[in-house]
């Protein structure tokens, strides 16, 4: 398959191709660990199977260890810090890609919104988009992701 989805880091020293021949459906986060992280309102991410990610650039590793011993692995540019993609322990094989590092992440569908009790007042969910107050059940959540 040929791949088409591409992104990278605001200075350009890290790029990466998706193995997809679509843009991947993404959630929004509104907690206020990734309001932190992001340095923003919520946190767009795109949960994918780590194999289909190709990265070439100086990445930077920075890992963080929860209150619940889950350790998380944030990958940033080595050069200009932007944050890139994340694994965690509690989720071997899959990377939280930051969605706003695509090319076309003015193309994107938020398909699911979690933690929307920690949300902005100002944001609003569009009617018919799934939302939990808190974590999603993963079942939920799966077919969530899974509806385009
Ligand atoms: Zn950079
Ligand atoms: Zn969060």
């Amino acid at each position: 398959m040929k791949a088409t989805i591409e992104g990278g880091c605001g200075c350009g020293a890290v790029r990466y191709v998706l193995a997809l021949d679509r843009l991947p459906p993404t959630y929004a986060c509104h907690c206020r660990d990734c309001q932190t992280w992001s340095g923003s309102a919520f946190n767009q991410v795109a949960l994918l199977p780590e194999a289909l990610l190709t990265v070439s650039g100086p990445v930077a590793l920075c890992e963080v260890t929860g209150p619940s011993g889950r350790v998380s692995r944030q990958r940033v540019c080595g050069v200009c810090h932007t944050r890139l993609y994340s694994t965690n322990s509690a989720r071997p094989g899959l990377v939280g890609l930051r969605a706003g590092t695509l090319d076309r992440s003015d193309a994107l569908d938020v398909v699911a919104h979690i933690w929307v009790k920690r949300k902005q007042p100002w944001i609003t969910i569009p009617d018919g988009v799934p939302a939990w107050p808190e974590s999603a059940p993963p079942e939920q959540f799966a077919h969530a992701l899974a509806r385009r």
